[in-house]
């Protein structure tokens, strides 16, 4: 691992590979598809200094894996900004080591330093098998008042994220309600499941909540 500036750098050993079949990325790219609609995912020339936001990904595995490794397939970096993907903006995370920062993937596309996050959370729990990590100013703002747990304000995609998360794990209930805050990490919300309802669903309730929260207010 390596420190440049006190910023700290996330190693992708990366190896260029095909797609994978669009019918195992269907599901996955349908959730994306309403992500987009709501606003959760996507990209805005006011918002992140204009990049894109937010991603999504599924276990490959249902079950556990001798070699302890649980790889997942991934939106690929900068792909918030499409409206519709492809089976070429998708790669696998083959492996994830949170505490060298470094993740192994492959595929037709680069994933984004928020991969380390997403495995992060798969290393939580083998029943978790869907992630989605958005951006809503709605649900991080009245994070607080909704009651969802949120990180220590470390940097997104760094081993201390990755202890943040497990500590939210531990410590808050974060087991019941699925859902987490990045303090660290501007309207960075992330929500898993067993399932992509499970996940995806507890995202819009809680975006459903905190619009009711904005309204109380008005
Ligand atoms: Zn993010």
């Amino acid at each position: 691992m390596s420190t440049q500036e006190g910023i700290v750098k996330y190693r992708c050993d990366f190896t260029p590979g095909p797609a994978l079949p669009f019918s195992e990325l269907s599901e996955l790219n349908a959730w994306r598809k309403l992500m987009v609609i709501t606003g959760l995912i996507g990209q805005d020339p006011n918002r992140y200094g204009g990049y894109g936001y937010g991603n999504i990904s599924r276990r490959l595995d249902a079950q556990v894996r001798s070699d302890g490794l649980h790889p997942f397939v991934i939106t690929g970096t900068q792909t918030g900004g499409k409206a519709d993907l492809t089976a070429e903006d998708y790669v696998v995370v083959t492996a994830c080591y949170a505490q060298e920062n470094r993740l192994v993937a492959e595929g037709p596309i680069k994933p984004s330093s928020e991969a380390l996050t997403h495995g992060a959370v798969y290393a939580l729990d083998s029943q978790i098998l869907w992630v989605v990590h958005a951006h809503s100013p709605e649900i991080w703002c009245n994070a607080e008042a909704l009651g969802v747990p949120m990180t220590a304000n470390v940097p997104y995609g760094s081993p201390e994220m990755a202890a943040e998360v497990k500590r939210l794990y531990i410590e808050s209930d974060l087991p019941q309600k699925r859902i987490f805050g990045m303090a660290g990490h501007e309207d960075g919300i992330v929500t898993y499941g067993r399932t992509a309802e499970e996940a995806g669903f507890t995202m819009l309730t809680y975006l459903v909540r905190a619009l009711q929260c904005a309204e109380r207010r008005n």
